[in-house]
């Protein structure tokens, strides 16, 4: 009989959702029957997506991970939640600078949004999964949460980080069948990617990289998806990434 992965009566929550990695993400999700709450930063564009969504297991809510009350306000809505099966921590930013140029500002705000929001977003979803026995969380890292490079300082000492927590959040949930960890992506070909790169850069960087192109967002979202199903019962804390061979060379 053919593998399937069916999360038919599970609810995840995917943050980021709207657009990327996330949306990858979130459309997998939905394919294997989760019901999903994506989340985005712009009120607008939630309101639209919401009327224009027809889809009955998907729906959209705010959620600005540089702003405290809005993260106060997701968490009191995730303690709201009747339960929740998933979260993926997607959401994140860059900015690349070296470190002697770098703004506290920045410094300050890519901690908020890729760190202390993963936390704060995880420390209430599990507060539910803990007493339910049930629970999945993937950190979405990157390769630089294992290699670095000039002008990552901030962005590697973020996702480095998520790797930590990732780690501490495993080993304190395990007993409770909340299994926690991170997928780390290459270079993946998302409308930003095209957007920040010229063709050539897009050239020179698929060279560097062994399979000798950039990934899909879809092969994110299909590493995420095996993590939360239940073929997977017995991996956590692991960092799962996901980058063509790149960080091998
Ligand atoms: P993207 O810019 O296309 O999407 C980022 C998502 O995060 C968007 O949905 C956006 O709404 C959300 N977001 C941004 N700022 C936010 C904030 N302040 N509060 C809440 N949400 C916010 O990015 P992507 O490439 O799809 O990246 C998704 C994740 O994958 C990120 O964590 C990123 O660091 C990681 N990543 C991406 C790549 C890549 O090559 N694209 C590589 C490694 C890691």
């Amino acid at each position: 009989m053919a593998v399937q992965i069916d999360l038919t009566g599970k609810t995840a929550i995917v943050t980021g959702g709207t657009r990327g990695i996330g949306k990858s993400i979130a459309d997998k999700l939905l394919e294997a029957g989760a019901k999903v709450i994506c989340t985005g930063t712009k009120l607008k564009e939630i309101t639209h997506l919401n009327e224009e969504s027809t889809n009955p297991n998907l729906s959209y809510i705010q959620l600005d991970l540089s702003s405290t009350s809005s993260v106060d306000q997701f968490c009191a809505f995730i303690s709201g939640m009747d339960k929740i099966d998933i979260l993926v921590n997607n959401a994140g930013i860059n900015i690349i600078s070296e470190v002697l140029e770098t703004n506290i500002m920045d410094y300050q705000k890519l901690q908020k949004i890729n760190l202390e929001g993963p936390f704060r977003l995880s420390q209430a979803a599990a507060q539910k999964m803990t007493k339910n026995n049930y629970g999945r969380i993937v950190n979405i890292a990157s390769i630089w949460s294992v290699v670095t490079r000039p002008g990552r300082s901030v962005y590697a000492s973020t996702k480095m980080g998520l790797l930590g927590l990732t780690k501490t959040m495993s080993v304190e949930w395990a007993k409770h069948n909340v299994l926690v960890n991170a997928v780390s992506p290459g270079f993946t070909l998302t409308e930003l990617t095209y957007t920040t790169n010229t063709k050539e850069d897009l050239e020179r960087i698929s060279n560097l990289i062994p399979q000798n192109r950039m990934a899909q967002p879809e092969e994110m979202a299909n590493g995420v998806l095996f993590l939360v199903s239940d073929l997977n019962s017995y991996i956590s804390g692991q960092n799962l990434v996901i980058d063509g061979g790149y960080t091998d060379v």
